[in-house]
This record gives structure tokens, sequence and C-alpha cells, in this order.
């Protein structure tokens, strides 16, 4: 695991506050519309194009077509790290939600913000170049982990993270996607699920209130 305080001059000059909550912000298909890069990658390898369907599942060597197609783990594994290390693809790609800038940045003013993601070291110049274009600057990046728990609030679309998350004691909000949307949270009181930053932002105001007695 790498863990990566970002340049002062990057992030405004802000630093965390002491007494707000530890927020996780997780990056693929948090921030970054990762599974549309993915899916142009296996259309470009083997020509299936999954570009109009909703797939339900994280685990896309399950789908039928790739199923059928004789696509093992191994061949799209290499395929999801590939998609981490396309310059291109990180200096064009447009944030998931527009919202989210201004709120992590309102954000930041009260609480300490990690980003946190999976994906490998060697990753970290094109997730910076997307943050750095869309004036996203958290107090601390930390790549190559593999669980995310210890968040006071951890925002994420994977649901093992966010479920180890919440047992472990936190708040864990859900961030919506095709591939998270059979999950079933209802037996997870801790678990939040939301479809856009700006509804994140008030679901971490009440557990904010909650937490310094201000409910
Ligand atoms: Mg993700």
């Amino acid at each position: 695991m790498v863990r990566t305080r970002v340049p002062a001059g990057k992030r405004r000059g802000r630093p965390a506050p002491k007494d707000g909550m530890t927020i996780g912000v997780d990056f693929d298909d948090v921030l970054y519309p990762y599974h549309h890069y993915l899916k142009q990658r296996i259309r470009a390898r083997w020509g299936i194009d999954l570009s109009g369907e909703r797939v339900t599942t994280f685990y896309y060597e399950h789908h039928p077509s790739l199923v059928a197609r004789g696509v093992t783990r191994e061949a799209l594994w290499a395929e999801i790290q590939g998609a981490w290390l396309v310059a291109e693809d990180h200096a064009h790609a447009a944030l998931l939600d527009p919202d989210a800038p201004k709120i992590l940045e309102d954000l930041q003013r009260r609480h300490r913000v990690v980003l946190i993601s999976a994906r490998s070291t060697n990753a970290l110049p094109f997730l910076e170049s997307f943050l750095e274009r869309h004036a996203i600057r958290p107090h601390e990046i930390q790549l190559g982990r593999q669980e995310k728990r210890g968040f006071d609030v951890l925002v994420d679309d994977f649901p093992k993270h966010v479920e180890e998350n919440a047992v472990a004691g936190g708040h864990s909000i859900l961030y919506t996607s095709d591939e998270n949307s059979n999950f079933d949270e209802s037996r997870l009181p801790r678990v939040h699920r939301v479809h856009s930053w700006r509804e994140a932002s008030q679901v971490i105001e009440r557990i904010d209130a909650r937490r310094t007695g201000h409910a």
C-alpha cells in the first residue's frame, strides 16, 4: 500500500480539521466512470458490446457473453488493470457527478477526506491527473487498499468494502451503480444507499449531527 500526502499547494493550503470525521472516498465508479471504460476495453478485445446494457454484477467474467466467448478471469483481470493506466481516458473523462468537487470541498472544511482505492500504485499519476483536472484535492491518497475498514464514513460502490467498514463500526455510503444494484443492504443499518453526491452529503450531515449531538 502506498500513502501519499497531497502537497499543500495542490489542496489550496487547507489542512485537515482536527475534530471532524475521517471520510474515505473511493475513486472508481464513485468519482471516475470506470465501468464505462472497462466496457470499451471488453469491446475492443473480444468484440462484446456491453455499452447499452445494465450489468448487475462486478464479476464480468460471469456475464453470459463473456462466458460464451471463453474469457477467463485472468484475461479479464489484465483489462481491469489496463483500464487504470490509460492516460488518454483520465485526461478526458467526465465526472460521474458534476456536483462532487464542490461537495468534497465543503466536506473538507469540516472533515478529513482520504481518497482510497484498490488500484495499484502505478495508477497514481493517472488518478491524480483526473482529480486535478476536476479540482478534487483530498487530504490524502491511499492506493493498493484491498480492505477499507476503519473510516467514520466510507463512500464506495463495492458492497464488500461498504459492508466491512459498517460491520467494523463505521457508516458506509453505498454509491449506486448498475453493478451493485442487486445488493440488499436492508440488513445493514449502517449502510446508506445513495444515487448522487448531493444525497451522500445529506447522509454525511445527518451522521455528523448525531455524532456531535446536534440531531
Ligand atoms: Mg469503486
